[in-house]
């Protein structure tokens, strides 16, 4: 017998889904252009459009023009942000609601005091940005490439949707709140060897399946090796065995299993 908030749940769900459907032909055109979202386990990925329609009735998304919503523009969005949460469960990202799409890139004015006391301005190009409790920003040319630029472990949105995991305990520092057979401590160990052996090759010029944005700060880390654990799974695994497990514990998912 499902108790009375499990009925709530599942009727509430229920009705969210007859709101918020995918099409099937909207569905198919999705897992063509970006094949990750496809798991051995589930190749239609029928959890995952479930979880999408869920994700699209709770968000609410805002386009700066001359982009303008279409179902395929907030499908893209919704499955992508969705796969890290597949086996974690979507209130994960209740701590916001809003999503702002921008045609391109955007250009962020960014001061920063060195430890001279000099203040340096400069501009920073960004393809997403999420801030605590804040709508997470994303680039629509980034977040529509993502098919094609998954092979360099690149996605714009699970990166996003990995800061927002990691903000969820109040501080950026690339330490999510963790399950409980994960140990602070082992995370931290793993996740730092990853880094200083990025950090080693990007300042040897080295190729690396992580991209090298991943060396700026342990929190950009996290949110580099999650891209490239759900996009380009297999060679993570064979270049950061130790970190590929770590994760596919923590996302409670093995996306290089079928490889
Ligand atoms: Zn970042």
């Amino acid at each position: 017998m499902p108790t009375i908030s499990q009925w709530w749940t599942a009727r509430r769900e229920a009705a969210a889904l007859r709101r918020r459907p995918i099409a099937d032909d909207l569905w198919k055109r999705t897992l063509v252009r970006y094949p990750f979202l496809r798991s051995p386990a589930d190749p239609g990925a029928s959890a995952l459009r479930r979880m999408s329609s869920l994700f699209l009735d709770r968000k609410e998304f805002t386009a700066v023009p001359p982009l303008r919503l279409s179902n395929d523009v907030v499908v893209a969005v919704a499955a992508q942000a969705c796969l890290p949460v597949l086996h974690l469960g979507l209130e994960r990202y209740d701590g916001f609601v809003g999503i702002v799409l921008h045609p391109d890139q955007v250009v962020a004015r960014r001061q920063h005091l060195d430890e001279d006391g000099v203040l340096h301005e400069y501009d920073e190009l960004l393809s997403g940005e999420a801030v605590e409790g804040g709508p997470v920003m994303l680039s629509w040319r980034d977040v529509r490439s993502s098919g094609r630029t998954a092979a360099e472990g690149y996605n714009v949105v699970i990166h996003e949707f990995a800061h927002v995991l990691d903000m969820a305990d109040g501080v950026a520092n690339g330490v999510p709140p963790l399950p409980p057979d994960i140990e602070r401590a082992e995370w931290v160990a793993t996740l730092t060897a990853a880094f200083d052996q990025l950090v080693a090759r990007v300042a040897a010029q080295a190729p690396s399946t992580l991209d090298p944005y991943g060396a700026e700060a342990p929190e950009e880390f996290f949110a580099v090796a999650s891209e490239a654990f759900f996009v380009n799974a297999a060679a993570l695994r064979a270049e950061h065995p130790a970190l590929y497990a770590l994760l596919a514990r923590f996302y409670r998912c093995d996306p290089a299993a079928a490889t």
